[in-house]
């Protein structure tokens, strides 16, 4: 039987057992990479639907290296990567709870690495569309009518794990930042190069360090309970045969002969 062809990395503090309504575990495994071991992922499967493989996050930035998630999410043989994340919400537009699906991002990570192709001069990529186009117009038409606000926006990537100060929130929103989150990237940029859809759903969890502070009620854990209901539908529409074209984002490099037909080879086998 084919995998699933969905990861979905979920970098929020869900209750525990939330994710049952992606079917039960039937598998559990790490994985070796070229930057070390990468898991424990569960495997789910429903029984009417699409498995999913699952790399859970802490909720906090991942100190896993990101290449080795989307190294692992290749070997793995899924087409569609989706984080779950938690934002904070930098723009005054946007409440505790309100659903962001980005159009564009901004990388200001300084401690990261950029690339998985490290002296090989191969990783000059567009990154027109930023995000999977297709992934996220699933998740805009299914994040319909929650009851939730669903904004687009920009994102913008810092390393963390330290939360940013007011002077750095305000100089974030006169570059047109409107929410801000330390996992996106690199694991877009490695995704693009490794020919991955890659999606992001954010709920916004925290107001940025500038703006006055507000006492939750609630609405973050109400936001979750409702994505969480159209989960299942989001994992069906993205198991369907990609008609975007993020398959063929090194179709160039490797017609000029700078990369093999098989990304196995494009870097040396894990030890
Ligand atoms: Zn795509």
């Amino acid at each position: 039987m084919e995998g699933p062809r969905v990861l979905l990395l979920p970098a929020v503090l869900l209750p525990p057992r939330s994710l049952d309504v992606l079917g039960p575990v039937v598998e559990e495994f790490t994985l070796n990479t070229p930057w070390g071991e990468v898991g424990p992922f569960a495997r789910r499967q429903p029984p009417d639907g699409p498995g999913v493989y699952i790399l859970p996050y802490s909720g906090y930035p991942t100190r896993v290296d990101p290449r080795s998630t989307m190294w692992a999410a290749k070997s793995l043989g899924v087409r569609r990567v989706l984080i779950w994340e938690r934002l904070v919400g930098l723009d005054e537009t946007l409440a505790l709870g309100d659903i962001v699906v980005p159009d564009d991002y901004i990388d200001w990570t300084r401690r990261l690495p950029t690339t998985l192709f490290e002296d090989r001069g191969v990783g000059y990529l567009s990154q027109v569309p930023p995000f999977c186009p297709e992934t996220h117009a699933i998740l805009r038409r299914e994040l319909e009518g929650t009851g939730r606000p669903l904004h687009g926006g920009i994102y913008l990537g810092v390393d963390g794990p330290r939360r940013e100060t007011p002077a750095e929130a305000r100089m974030y929103l006169r570059w047109g930042a409107h929410v801000l989150g330390m996992n996106v990237i690199p694991e877009v940029v490695f995704a693009k190069e490794l020919e991955l859809c890659y999606g992001l759903l954010g709920t916004v969890s925290e107001l940025g360090a500038q703006r006055p502070p507000v006492t939750p009620r609630g609405e973050v854990r109400e936001t979750l309970r409702r994505v969480l209901e159209r989960l299942p539908t989001i994992v069906r529409a993205l198991s369907g045969t990609p008609t975007c074209t993020c398959g063929q984002t090194q179709a160039l490099t490797k017609a000029k002969g700078l990369l093999p037909e098989d990304w196995r080879q494009w870097r040396p086998a894990a030890s």
